[in-house]
């Protein structure tokens, strides 16, 4: 079931998107100001968030502007119908797409199919991911430095995927943890500074390169 997070202060558009989103077969959760809503966004595991801009504590755009330090779930913003405005700081701030008020239940279902098509769906490109001059192929399974093909094991191949998917986001410990070994994995964050060192060895020291880098106290990136 694809779970949707709208983050909407109006009860009305609130119970309406619920009640239509529910009856298309969403597993739908949400919340009325901004804090609660990025709470969420952080907490939760969305497929995909609507997120409206004129909101208690904390507005729309910079609720989009936090989540996208950690992560890449697609985001529709909602707008009224004269903020032209936030239609360019909304893209600005990370957001997917962007949808003016009032819009009919088809318009936004459609831009959600299409944003969940493009974040889910490996298209050509997204099946080459690169950094610098270095590239995974997702189908081959195949890690590149220039020409070079680098002999990754299962758990540094999927880290460098990871890593390379969420390019120029910080990625915790946490959620590298979460994704790679699992929620079910009985250990600690260690086991993640290990594989970075891993990697490295094979890449950063191999090639006289910096890709990842450390953010102190928080995690892991790759910074273009
Ligand atoms: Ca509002």
């Amino acid at each position: 079931m694809i779970k949707v997070l709208i983050i909407e202060d109006e009860a009305e558009i609130l119970s309406f998107l619920t009640l239509e989103l529910s009856y298309e077969g969403y597993e739908v959760d949400t919340a009325s100001d901004g804090r609660a809503g990025l709470e969420k966004i952080e907490k939760g595991h969305y497929d995909i968030v609507l997120l409206d801009i004129m909101l208690p504590w904390l507005n729309g755009i910079e609720v989009c502007r936090r989540a996208r330090k950690f992560t890449n779930v697609p985001v529709i913003m909602l707008t009224a119908r004269d903020q032209v405005i936030d239609k360019v700081t909304g893209l600005d701030t990370g957001a997917d797409d962007y949808l003016t008020k009032p819009f009919a239940i088809e318009e936004l279902l459609a831009r959600m199919r299409s944003a969940l098509r493009r974040n889910m769906i490996p298209g050509a490109e997204a099946s080459l991911l690169t950094f610098r001059n270095l590239s995974l192929n997702q189908a081959a399974c195949e890690v590149k430095v220039g020409n070079v093909t680098i002999d990754l094991t299962k758990k540094e191949y999927l880290l460098l995927e990871y890593l390379l998917q969420n390019k120029n986001h910080v990625l915790t410990r946490e959620q590298i943890l979460n994704a790679i070994w699992g929620y079910d994995y009985f250990g600690d964050t260690n086991v993640v500074d290990v594989y970075v060192r891993f990697l490295r060895a094979k890449l950063d020291d191999s090639f006289n390169e910096k890709y990842i880098t450390t953010v102190r106290g928080t995690g892991y990136l790759m910074k273009e």
